[in-house]
């Protein structure tokens, strides 16, 4: 059989030390808030095994308050660490009543009732747990790997719980004038050593995977526009065949060095991020825009027939065209040239849709620019006649 007392305080220290690392962790990464509220919630944890311990030898009613409140408000700040994780917003509404919980626990315990006291306190952080589990499977901006290990995590102390809670009310045991001991409580504190140790990993990992995620994000993005960059046209498109149904455009602002000489950089950047706002309008599921460099953009369209796609690059033409940008220098128009390249049936590779949209783009400027082309093929001679934009 388990010592008790000896497997409650390693129990502690772990869980003391696996708050200390969480610190530490938040230290070297502040905008991780949940990091540092886990290790808050643990700690809470920590201080109430040793109140459970203290409360197994010595039954003041103060400290099987304190043992309840630290065991429920604990469990409700790892709950409070989780929903900061997904963006929830759910641990607000919770506040009012796991402090009616709480306080009555106090209430039940100070007039003798402990038995009770904690057969309320087991049944409050069973939903408390279930909860936990419901907001991650139901938000959306978690990693959809993340999901075993909390339901695993969550399920099985919920359910240890929810055992301590059945057993004490099945017993009857209102009064006990000291901790609970039975064979729920037992498995109960296996599992909740296993879980504490569980949730420091957990947090960790989850730390490392949302800096990972982040870190991703931001090499596939254009600072200066907000719109994907050529790497991420590579990772999306750069095994796709783009067969009958896909076009790709490249989109090339007209003399925008001399918008930049006349106008400034400053300017230049505000022209580029409008025109990046133009092209994030006209975007759609099947509809996406790239940055890809300077004054270079492109569009991927999936799923799509030409007249559709000659109506939204006409469109991304002419709302653009039509944009005044105010400067100190008045008023400021600018215009843009568009070659497009369909996919056919062959399927060609991104590189041959790039190559025949940059041809087509290059007979369009050629043509004198604010207008869109067609290339009918990679082949660069294969060109229909650039179309003006908007008259
Ligand atoms: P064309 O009509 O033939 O396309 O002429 P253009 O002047 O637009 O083409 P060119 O390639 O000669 O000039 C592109 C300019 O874009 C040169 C470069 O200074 C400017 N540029 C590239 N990236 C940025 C940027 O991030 N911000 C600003 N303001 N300018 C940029
Ligand atoms: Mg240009
Ligand atoms: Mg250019």
């Amino acid at each position: 059989m388990l010592d008790f007392g000896s497997l409650l305080l390693a129990t502690a220290l772990s869980g003391a030390c696996l708050s200390g690392t969480l610190v530490a962790i938040w230290v070297t990464a502040r905008q991780a808030r949940f990091v540092l509220t886990m290790a808050v919630g643990i700690l809470l944890l920590v201080t109430h095994v040793i109140a459970f311990w203290l409360y197994g030898r010595d039954p003041a009613p103060w400290l099987g308050q304190a043992t309840l409140a630290l065991l429920v408000g604990g469990f409700f700040v790892v709950f409070m660490s989780a929903d900061q994780y997904i963006e929830r917003g759910w641990a607000k509404r919770a506040v009012l009543p796991v402090t009616g919980v709480i306080g009555l626990t106090t209430v039940v315990t100070g007039a003798g009732f402990d038995g009770l006291g904690f057969a309320i306190a087991y049944s409050a952080i069973t939903a408390i747990l279930v909860m936990t589990a419901a907001a991650f499977w139901t938000a959306r901006n978690v990693d959809r790997r993340t999901l075993a290990p909390v339901s695993l995590l969550a399920g099985s102390s919920a359910v240890s719980f929810a055992l301590c809670a059945f057993v004490i009310i099945q017993q009857r045991q209102w009064v006990l004038a000291g901790v609970p001991r039975n064979w729920a409580e037992d498995v109960n504190t296996v599992v909740v050593v296993a879980c504490m140790t569980a949730l420091g990993a957990l947090t960790i990992s989850f730390h490392h995977l949302r800096t990972q995620s982040r870190l991703q994000e931001e090499t596939l993005t254009d600072p200066l526009t907000g719109l994907m960059n050529r790497r991420a046209l590579n990772a999306l498109y750069g095994s796709t065949r783009f067969g009958s149904g896909m076009a790709l455009a490249m989109l090339d602002l007209d003399h925008f060095k001399r918008t930049n000489d006349v106008f400034g950089h400053a300017v230049g950047d505000m022209v580029l991020q409008r025109f990046a706002d133009v092209m994030k309008k006209h975007s759609r599921s099947g509809v996406k825009g790239f940055r890809l460099g300077g004054e270079e953009f492109a569009i991927v369209m999936s799923d799509i027939l030409a007249p559709e796609v000659h109506d939204i690059l006409r469109s991304v033409g002419a709302d653009f065209g039509a944009d005044i940008v105010p400067t100190r220098l008045g008023p400021l128009r600018s215009t843009v040239s568009i070659g497009i390249c369909f996919g056919d049936d062959d399927a060609m590779t991104l590189e041959q849709v790039l190559l025949g949209a940059d041809a087509a783009l290059y007979a369009a400027k050629r043509a004198g620019r604010n207008r869109v082309a067609t290339a009918e093929t990679a082949d660069s001679e294969a060109f229909r006649e650039p179309q003006p934009l908007f008259a």
